[in-house]
């Protein structure tokens, strides 16, 4: 009986020391995140972003403060590893995670939850394994892995070669950039963005029933359906696009393209599917074209 009235009062002791610091440690926590937050920012990366990738020339002062901001929390919270013999330095990583943040700029919290570690390799690489059970579904994808730019697992892990990377920030209007792609490709794994449409039944059952987290998903996947439609109908007619023609190669490449068009060659996009772009303005929230 003493006993069981010695565990009783601990119980009771342990809880309420639980209540009693469980404030004191969050508060503690969050000064922590502020703390890490208002660090100064290093002065050279505001150079070298406004060097190095000009897509992000849009930007407002403030934006700019803030796409470097959660760049340093993507560098900082993953871990990042260059592969091949090449050596990851900070221009790597900052040109990397500041086009990657370009995405998920006004979106709350944390940017890409799903990725947990980037690959660098210095040129093309060869994929080890293909997790995408989509790029199974095409016909025309090649037996042997042929080398590639980059590639978004879908689990977690992050691949790109630098030498891509590096060439896609440099031609900010030429609707190609291998980081876009890449993590627009992780923003649909996270957000469903793509999951029920074309020939997503094939591939999970639960895919058709995902909701894209979008402001409106019905008007987004009837617009994101209806101008993957028109861009393989430009194709099979060979008529000129804004949107690489990869784009129709399913709709989940679509949604990629669609997302490089958008920063790179905001105007043309706007002028040939003004659908299209106001969905993508509405989901980056920047508006790529008035400034360009
Ligand atoms: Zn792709």
């Amino acid at each position: 009986m003493d006993r069981l009235l010695v565990l009783l009062v601990s119980g009771v002791v342990i809880l309420a020391a639980i209540f009693t610091l469980r404030p004191i440690l969050l508060r503690l926590s969050q000064r922590d995140a502020l703390r890490k937050a208002s660090q100064p920012l290093p002065r050279q990366w505001v150079a070298l972003l406004h060097q190095s990738i000009p897509a992000t020339r849009h930007l407002t002062d403030e934006q700019r403060v803030q796409l470097l901001r959660s760049s340093r929390d993507l560098i900082r919270t993953r871990r990042w590893e260059g592969s091949g013999g090449l050596i990851l330095t900070e221009v790597i990583q900052l040109t990397i995670a500041a086009q990657a943040c370009l995405l998920t700029l006004a979106m709350p919290g944390e940017p890409f939850p799903g990725v947990r570690e980037i690959l660098v390799y210095p040129r093309t690489f060869v994929p080890r394994h293909v997790c995408d059970p989509r790029k199974w579904l095409q016909a025309s994808e090649p037996q042997r892995p042929l080398p590639l730019e980059g590639e978004a697992w879908g689990n977690g892990v992050m691949v790109l070669s630098w030498e891509a990377v590096r060439e896609g920030a440099r031609n900010p209007g030429d609707g190609s950039n291998v980081v876009l792609h890449e993590f627009a490709h992780e923003l649909d794994y996270e957000r469903h963005l793509t999951a029920g449409l074309e020939l997503a039944e094939f591939v999970d059952g639960a895919a058709a029933t995902m909701v894209p987290s979008v402001p409106d998903p019905e008007e987004w996947r009837r617009v994101i359906q209806a101008s993957y439609e028109r861009l393989s109908e430009r194709i099979a007619a060979h008529t000129a696009s804004a949107l690489n023609e990869y784009g129709g190669t399913n709709i989940a490449e679509f949604f990629a393209v669609a997302t490089e068009t958008f920063f790179e060659k905001p105007v043309q996009l706007a002028r040939e599917d003004p659908d299209l772009y106001a969905q993508l303005r509405s989901l980056y929230q920047q508006d790529p074209a008035a400034v360009a």
